[in-house]
């Protein structure tokens, strides 16, 4: 059976993590205190809830636990983010996954049991900065504090040449996962692939390294 999500705190951030959700076909339940929150986005997901998620009995009505993933969204009010997300853990829910404020909010949404905890605002803050220092990015994902996963357009540095010719691995010490040519994904793509102007490549490795690379084929971004 496919996965069950339930989304407490309905305003940009939790409403478009239950649209989407919805929109890729998942049942989901969308939670909030605020009525005309409820309202504006029951056309767009499976059930709506007006409920207050720090009411142990009305989490309980509702028969949370037996959702797959509840997504905490609650914003401003972190003293009812932190209480919903310690009543969820309480009642039995098996995945929860919380927005925090800041890294304080954080740290104790952690230390209460929060399976999960993100930043939206800070993380899309990072990748913008990436983007904007480094036009040629086209996405950054941090997979720790020393890896990440760049996308590069392919520009004159690497068209017509193949990845043994760039000698990729032992040059900038970091990997292509996957190339899009024109739409078509090639994964983990072999040595012998001539890379064209404009493909897209996925690049692994140490940020160091990124860095590395990035300096060589784009030296106009410095
Ligand atoms: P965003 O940036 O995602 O728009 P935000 O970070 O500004 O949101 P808020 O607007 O503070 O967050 O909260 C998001 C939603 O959570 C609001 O729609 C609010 O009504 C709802 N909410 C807040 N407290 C509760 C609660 N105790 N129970 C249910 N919903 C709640």
């Amino acid at each position: 059976m496919k996965k069950q999500f339930a989304i407490i705190g309905l305003g940009r951030f939790g409403g478009s993590v239950a649209e989407t959700l919805h929109a890729k076909g998942y049942e989901v339940l969308a939670i909030d205190k605020n009525p005309n929150h409820v309202q504006d986005i029951a056309r767009f997901v499976t059930h709506v809830i007006e409920a207050d998620s720090t009411d142990e009995n009305a989490l309980q009505e509702i028969g949370i636990r037996n959702f797959d993933v509840v997504v905490v969204a609650i914003g401003e009010d972190i003293q009812a983010s932190i209480m919903t997300t310690l009543l969820l853990k309480e009642l039995g829910v098996a995945k929860v996954v919380v927005k925090a404020q800041n890294n304080l909010h954080g740290k104790v949404l952690e230390k209460i049991g929060a399976d999960k905890v993100v930043y939206p605002e800070r993380d899309m803050g990072t990748r913008l900065v990436h983007s904007l220092i480094s036009p040629n990015i086209l996405e950054y994902v941090e997979l720790s504090k020393d890896h990440s996963i760049i996308e590069i357009t392919a520009n004159r540095f690497f068209a017509n040449h193949t990845l043994l010719d760039l000698d990729f691995r032992v040059r900038f010490g970091c990997s292509v996962m996957a190339i899009k040519n024109q739409g078509e994904l090639i994964i983990a793509p072999p040595a012998t692939y001539e890379i064209r102007e404009g493909d897209l490549l996925f690049v692994i490795g140490n940020n160091k390294d990124l860095k590395k690379l990035q300096e060589q084929a784009y030296p106009e971004d410095e």
